[in-house]
Formats: structure tokens, sequence, C-alpha cells
């Protein structure tokens, strides 16, 4: 089937700069993208178009990090750190999934608002509960969102509420990966972090994660507590994120999310090895964690994408992570003595949009071959004093839009709202 928009088109195919076609066309054949163009090509002439009008049509957004089950806490425990926050409110949150029906209530909601807010592609965590896992994928699958969603993996310091064994946690991991036959929601390997999982369990979902070819997804130096907790757990270890790479679960294929206090050894593991670095902003200073140096491991060539962390983070938007991102790089070029510069707006949506499609096997922007992943923006009813050109009313969009802004969204080519 063929797709025709017609709009104002916008894309990031490089970092830093915007492709911006007026009233253009942009094309796609079974989901997956034939071009944009200024003119509609001939061999088209007689297709239906959609036509958006003076509409902005942009790349949806990926949203390389949040947590499922901690929706219903959205907001809540803000006046706490990580370690806290986690044991406080996070933990006995997250036990309430055991019951499927209140997943199914909580997960359906969730899926939805993703796609209200023009995220389509997610790479979340789940919690350590199967059956939930499963309503999680399939909720999203039905909703439109697609991407990575991992069982959480813990097999200690949870609480009595929130761990299985070690033979628990591999078991049920494995016939999750049976059980999880979705077309858009793919499983990935998801130890929650170091502290909530044993050598032997770490060794057993690397091993999985290899024979399965699956991508991994966890926690890396977001908070200093937790790096000197590491350091106990692991005193064979020099720095964290060599607690995951000894076991195989670091590569171009693993997410790791925060990375705030990461060192310079770290940093440069990470990227001769094409780890992404997960960029959480407003996590990151909800729960004071740090202000991570984002610009800088762009600068020097990371895979570094964005994710809300929810809900560490507290907006589901993906339009306000990147207004939190800009907001970090300048609060970091402040500390750094203005001397590390900061993200501009079309540098920040591009590591919330492009960067992620490296992470999917695409190229950045809407490039030709690439999936139809976008949203259409109404802007019609903010004032303004004069006429503003298409990349001002973008970069006005990241910080300011009307509620219901959003008014379609297509996901792999499919129209989900
Ligand atoms: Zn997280």
């Amino acid at each position: 089937m063929t797709l025709i928009l017609k709009g104002n088109i916008i894309s990031a195919e490089k970092y830093g700069e915007l492709n911006i076609i007026e009233n253009g066309y942009l094309i796609a054949n079974d989901g997956i993208i034939e071009g944009m163009y200024q003119e509609l090509p001939k061999q088209y002439e007689n297709y239906d178009i959609i036509d958006y009008g003076d509409k902005l049509i942009m790349q949806s957004f990926s949203d390389m990090h949040l947590h499922a089950p901690q929706y219903p806490m959205l907001g809540m425990g803000m006046d706490l750190p990580l370690l806290d926050w986690l044991n406080t409110y996070t933990f006995p949150v997250e036990a309430n999934f055991k019951n499927t029906d209140f997943a199914r209530k909580v997960y359906k909601e969730l899926a939805q608002k993703l796609i209200k807010n023009g995220t389509t592609r997610v790479a979340m965590f789940s919690s350590l509960h199967k059956d939930a896992t499963l309503i999680l994928m399939e909720e999203l699958e039905n909703a439109g969102v697609t991407g990575y969603v991992g069982k959480v993996n813990m097999d200690r310091n949870g609480g009595k509420d929130l761990e299985e064994t070690t033979q628990e946690s591999i078991d049920e991991t494995i016939d999750w990966l049976k059980k999880a036959n979705f077309k858009h929601i793919k499983p990935i390997i998801t130890p929650r972090f170091t502290p909530s999982c044993t050598n032997e369990l770490m060794e057993t979902l690397g091993k999985i994660a290899k024979e399965n070819n699956l991508p991994i997804q966890s926690h890396l130096s977001e908070n200093t507590n937790e790096i000197k907790w590491v350091k106990q757990l692991h005193p064979d270890c020099p720095e964290y994120f060599d607690t995951y790479q000894k076991y195989g679960m670091w590569n171009n294929k693993t997410l790791m999310a925060h990375c705030v206090h990461s060192s310079k050894r770290e940093l440069q593991s990470m990227k001769d090895n094409g780890v992404y670095v997960v960029h959480c902003a407003s996590s990151n200073q909800n729960l004071m964690s740090g202000v991570a140096q984002v610009k800088k491991m762009v600068d020097n060539g990371l895979n570094v994408v964005i994710g809300s962390d929810i809900a560490g983070g507290d907006h589901m938007s993906m339009f306000d992570c990147v207004a939190d991102t800009i907001r970090a790089s300048k609060a970091r070029n402040i500390l750094d003595n203005w001397e590390t510069g900061f993200l501009t707006v079309s540098q920040a949506f591009y590591l919330a949009t492009s960067a992620a499609n490296k992470f999917f096997d695409e190229l950045p922007g809407f490039a030709k071959g690439n999936k139809l992943n976008c949203l259409v923006l109404d802007d019609s009813k903010l004032i303004s004093a004069t006429k503003l050109s298409i990349k001002e009313r973008f970069e006005r969009c990241i910080y300011n839009r009307e509620d219901g802004a959003i008014v379609s969204v297509y996901s792999e080519g499919r129209k989900v709202y």
C-alpha cells in the first residue's frame, strides 16, 4: 500500500542539521519510506494524498529507557535519591504486577499514552513478572508501539516481594522468550542493574543473550552510592562497566541508561564496543544523580540516545525530554566553566529520533528504506508576533505545544493515532 503525506516535512538527517521540505511529500510503500519530495513524482499523480496543509510532519520519537511498571508512580518520591527511592517507592509498586488484571489496566493506558505523545519506538523495562511482561508486550503491540521490552531479572536486593531465586529467574526468562512472539515488540535481556543480579545469574543471562542474538539493557554509573555498592559487590572489577563486560553483556546491541559518573575508561570502552548511552536528563535531575556530560559524549563519538526514564523521569512526552536534555547540557556547560558547550534544539531532537534509528539498523532521518515513523503536529493555535519559519515553528514546539497538538501518529506506516 502506498501512503502519501503532504505538509511541512522535518527530519534530522544529520546531527545538528534539520532537513525541511515546505509543502512537501513524504511517500512510503508498505510502511517503508520511498522518499521525500518537493514536487509529487509523476508516477504518484493518480494516488490519494493525505494533505496535512500547513501542519508539521516530523519524525516520531524513540524512548530508549523507561520502566513500564513505574507508570502508576509517575511524579512520586521525588524528594529521595536513587537507592532510597527504589526501596521506598519503586520496588513496592513494581511488586503489584504479580496481579495480571492490574498489569493489563496499567499497560493498556501506558501504551495508548505513548502513542498519543508521539513515541513509536521504545526500549522498555517491565518488572520481574513474566505474565505481566507478556501483557505489556501485547498491549504495546495492540497500540502500535514497536521496539523492545525486557522481563527484569533480579535475584538479590529486591526485598521479599520483588526477588526471584536464581533458578526461577533463569527458568522464567527462558519461558518468557519462548512465549514472547510479537510482530513489532521484541524481547531484550534486562538484568535490572548489577546490585540486583548474582554473578551466576549474570553469567547465564550473558549466555542467553549471545545464543539468541538478543540485545541487552541495564543501568550504569547513575549515582555515586550505587557505584560504591557495585565496587563492594565486585571487588575484582575495577569499574562498574566491567561487571557487564565480564559476562558478555557489552556490545553494539547494549543500552546502558544514565552513565552520569562514567570514567574516561568506561566511556572509552563504550565507544570501542559500540555500547549505547541512554541519557535520561529529567531522571538525573529528579533523583539528584548528577549532570551527565551529554554533549561531550556525543562529541567524542559515542552512541547517545535519550530516555524518559519513567518514573525517575516525570515526562511522558519526548518533546519535554528533548527540552530537558538541552537544559541538562546547559547546566553541564555552566558547571564546566562554559567550556563544553550545550546541545541545540536540532541536536537534541536528533538524539531522540535519528540516533536511535541506528540501534534499529536504520539510517538517520526519513531515509529511503527506513520504516515510516512520524507524527503530525498542529501549532496553528499558538500566537506569534511575526510569521515564523518552519524551523522556528519546529524549535518552538519542542518547548511549547497546545494540548492535542499531535493530530496523527504513524508507526511503521500504520496510522495508529
Ligand atoms: Zn531506569
